[in-house]
Order: C-alpha cells, then sequence, then structure tokens
C-alpha cells in the first residue's frame, strides 16, 4: 500500500496520509525513549511487536464494543488507521502503584489499589506532560463536554476490565498503562474512538509470579532483555510461536543510550 505524505514523528511512530481520505498508516518504530526525550535508545525489532501486541488488544477491544482507529495490520511495521482527531490528553489507568505516582505521592511501590485509579495528563512535552483534574480538561476544552469525558472514563475503565483479565490468564499483573482517545467520523458518525497503541511500551506487566518487568521500565530502569521481555508477552498472548518468522527477527543489543541530567 502506497504512502502518503508523513504527517506526524512521534517517539516511537511515525504517521502518513493513507490511501483514502479520513485513514492513515501508522508505522512503528524501534525507538525507545523515556524521560521525556532524555533517554534515548534503538530496540532491534521493537517496533515489530509493538505493531502485532497493539493489533492483538486493539482487535480484542472491537469485539467488546470499543471503538478503535485500527482498521487493519498492513505488514510486519504498519497499520492501517482511521486518522482521528486526538485529545490532548494521556489517560492513565493505575491496579497497582508505582512509577511517576509513589514518586509524586511517597506511596510504597507495589501497592495495590482498591479500584482502578484513573489520571490525566495534558499531552504537551514543552511541559511534560503535567497531571491535571477533569475540571482543567473541561475548561481548557481538551475534550469537548462532561458527557465525553464521562464516556471516555467508561471506556478506560471497560478495557482495563477487559485488559486485566486477558494479562491474567497468560500469567501477567496489567499494573497500569495509557490510553490516547480522538473523534473520527465512522459511516458519517462523530465517534469517540481509541487510538495510538497498547503495547508494553505504554503498559506496565509484572510477571504473577516472579513480578519480572515485561514491558518498557526495562529501558527506563536499564534492566537489560528489553526484547526478549516484549518477546514474552507476545509469546504468552499467542501472538508468536518458536517457529514464526517473528520469531527469527535479529533483536540486536539496544545502542547507545543517552541520558542527560533532568
Ligand atoms: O510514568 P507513569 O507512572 O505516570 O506511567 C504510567 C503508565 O503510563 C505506564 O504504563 C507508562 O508506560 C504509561 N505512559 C505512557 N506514555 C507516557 C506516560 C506514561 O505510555 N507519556
Amino acid at each position: 500500500m502506497n504512502k502518503g505524505k508523513k504527517l506526524y514523528e512521534g517517539k516511537a511512530k511515525i504517521l502518513y496520509e493513507g490511501p483514502e481520505k479520513g485513514t492513515a498508516i501508522q508505522h512503528f518504530k524501534d525507538d525507545a525513549t523515556a524521560f521525556n526525550n532524555l533517554k534515548k535508545t534503538t530496540v532491534e525489532g521493537k517496533g515489530v511487536l509493538n505493531n502485532r501486541i497493539s493489533e492483538h488488544i486493539l482487535k480484542n477491544l472491537n469485539q467488546i464494543g470499543i471503538k478503535t482507529h485500527l482498521i487493519k495490520r498492513l505488514n510486519m511495521r504498519e497499520q492501517l488507521v482511521r486518522l482521528a482527531e486526538i485529545f490532548p490528553v494521556e489517560f492513565i489507568v493505575r491496579n497497582i502503584a508505582t512509577g511517576s505516582l509513589t514518586k509524586r505521592l511517597g506511596i510504597p511501590d507495589g501497592t495495590i489499589l482498591s479500584k482502578p485509579l484513573l489520571e490525566y495528563s495534558y499531552k504537551n512535552d514543552e511541559l511534560g506532560d503535567p497531571l491535571v483534574a477533569a475540571e482543567h480538561i473541561l475548561e481548557f476544552k481538551w475534550v469537548k463536554s462532561k458527557h465525553q469525558l464521562d464516556t471516555i472514563n467508561n471506556y478506560c475503565l471497560r478495557i482495563n476490565d477487559f485488559m486485566q483479565g486477558m494479562f491474567r490468564g497468560v500469567g501477567i499483573k496489567l499494573v497500569d498503562f495509557k490510553l490516547e482517545f480522538g473523534m473520527a467520523k465512522i459511516d458519517d458518525k462523530d465517534e469517540i474512538i481509541l487510538a495510538d497503541e497498547i503495547s508494553p511500551d505504554t503498559c506496565r506487566l509484572w510477571d504473577v509470579l516472579s513480578e519480572k518487568k515485561l514491558d518498557k521500565d526495562r529501558f527506563r530502569k536499564d534492566l537489560g532483555n528489553i526484547i526478549q521481555a516484549y518477546q514474552e508477552v507476545a509469546r504468552r498472548l499467542g501472538i508468536i510461536h518458536e517457529e514464526s518468522n517473528i520469531s527469527k527477527v535479529k533483536f540486536g543489543k539496544p545502542k547507545a543510550v543517552n541520558l542527560k541530567k533532568k
């Protein structure tokens, strides 16, 4: 499928114009970044795995009635997606306290939350994606109405329920994750759709027994074996098998890590 012009290049993905109006091609890169771009590397094969893992999860979410931007996967690194007008808000769902939550509030790492905790951050690299309240989202019209925000909040909790079960079934705890939503026209109707990706780049995933991290924290915390962890997630979800081509993709060592002081 021919790609149109580049619409946007993010840290881990590139979006190109799609073949038809209202479509785009989402390309998954091997680049990994953390701490608002202060730490960077390339993890050979990561884009291929995230493409497959995200396709798997979004397809399953579609089956439980969550509309997503995914139309179909095109190849090892690309998906055909609906072009959405993305709300400038990251929706973060947490089941276990870790990461920025524990840092911010001094809560012991690993504290199990009594119910899923939903947080919002304003998507703005210059400001470092600050945490915001629902009131900010409504006041500054990042989402159009209270009704829209309630709908998205509901989707977040349904997605969490579904994903927790899916991962638990393969021995993985879904600790937390980030979602992005946008508006798109589907059959001439404006709909809220789930966009971006869901992958070990955007979720924290811990092995149920060993609590081994199977996600981007392996890169953030210099734990090594990043690609092996992503492969493990794909294998457990039944996306890749030992004998499949994707297992034969050569995964090199991460290249230069560049960590400037924050
Ligand atoms: O860093 P923090 O603890 O706030 O991250 C919460 C969750 O959101 C983690 O799973 C992380 O991978 C994800 N996240 C993300 N993109 C961001 C910020 C957080 O995918 N820009």
